[in-house]
């Protein structure tokens, strides 16, 4: 996971959106990393091949 990359779209509030249903991905929310770092909401993804997984928070601070 490219951390400092996720964390300045944070800091910045840019949004980042769930591929599969192209909501806005929120911070407290559990979200899963694929291993092409794309990212979902753990209810939209969960046949992906999984690099990491969490709250968007924990997932951008590791
Ligand atoms: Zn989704």
């Amino acid at each position: 996971m490219e951390a400092k990359l996720l964390k300045r779209h944070i800091e910045h509030n840019n949004q980042i959106r769930c591929v599969y249903c192209e909501e806005n991905l929120l911070l407290g929310e559990p979200i899963y990393v694929d291993i092409a770092h794309t990212m979902t909401h753990q209810r939209c993804g969960h046949y992906l091949k999984l690099k990491d997984k969490g709250t968007l928070t924990s997932v951008a601070l590791k």
